[in-house]
């Protein structure tokens, strides 16, 4: 379903991302890890084209771009928009609307960016806080709620846009303790019904349980990628070794 070749980003002389490659099947969660600073959120921001890659090719489903020959103008601004279309974010603070309720910033992105009808937009969320356990926080506003019920919010959010992958960067590192483990059971739930997920986290416990597929950037490059029984369990690459060392 997701499938990246040679990806390159630089930040002026950072070379952030040296050739990314990897695929991810549709119905399976992979979780990227690897030390600070080497990439790991700008793949993301990648799939979802809020950064644009240098170069090498991104496909979703039935979505492809090539950056190295982006066409110039409206071509490559309507081809970066279909693929943005294709992945929804939760981001590490959900961004939600403070003077919006629940619902309304559920039914945000598929009534004005989608052009969705409002009813089967509010029934559709309905559904999608009664599945992240919110049903009955519906018209309040995110001042009310916990953190852990905030990024509940913004993962249904993500949701309602019916992404064909759901990308979650660090959705638990701005969570109090106690309240991580209720956003990692949503998105362990979301996995099991079949979403096609990839995260980006420092919860290996949870990687090794619920992920199918784990990759480790270090460099720039992703250095290994495998089953977390593999990665995480019996990793062959030295840099991979060392990693978990520090971080086990
Ligand atoms: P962490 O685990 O610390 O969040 P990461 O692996 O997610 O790190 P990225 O956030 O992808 O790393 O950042 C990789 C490098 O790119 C860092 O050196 C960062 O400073 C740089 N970088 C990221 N975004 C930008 C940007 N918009 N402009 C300039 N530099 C950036």
């Amino acid at each position: 379903l997701v499938r990246v070749r040679g990806i390159t980003k630089a930040f002026g002389d950072n070379h952030v991302l040296r050739g990314v490659d990897f695929t991810a099947q549709a119905g399976t969660t992979t979780t990227i890890l690897g030390p600070s600073g080497s990439g790991k959120t700008t793949i993301l921001r990648a799939l979802n084209v809020l950064e644009t890659p240098d170069s090498g090719t991104i496909g979703i489903g039935d979505v492809e771009v090539d950056f190295g020959a982006l066409p110039r103008g409206k071509a490559g601004r309507a081809a970066t928009a279909r693929l943005r279309a294709q992945s929804g974010m939760v981001f590490q603070s959900h961004n939600l609307f403070p003077h919006k309720t629940v619902l309304e910033n559920v039914i945000e992105g598929p009534v004005q960016v989608q052009k969705r009808p409002l009813e089967e937009a509010i029934a559709e969320a309905r559904v999608l806080l009664e599945q992240v356990g919110l049903a009955e926080k519906a018209d309040q506003h995110p001042f009310q709620l916990s953190g852990g019920q905030q990024q509940r919010v913004g993962i249904a959010r993500a949701l309602a846009l019916k992404p064909k992958v759901v990308l979650f960067d660090e959705p638990t590192s701005a969570l109090d303790p106690e309240l991580v483990g209720e956003v990692l059971s949503v998105i362990k739930d979301l996995t099991q019904q079949g979403w096609t997920t990839m995260i980006v986290t420092h919860e290996i416990r949870f990687a090794q349980q619920v992920c199918d597929q784990v990759l480790f950037l270090d460099g720039g490059v992703v250095v290994e990628s495998g089953p977390p029984a593999q990665v995480i369990g019996d990793p062959r690459e030295e840099r991979t070794r060392q990693f978990l060392r520090r971080i086990l």
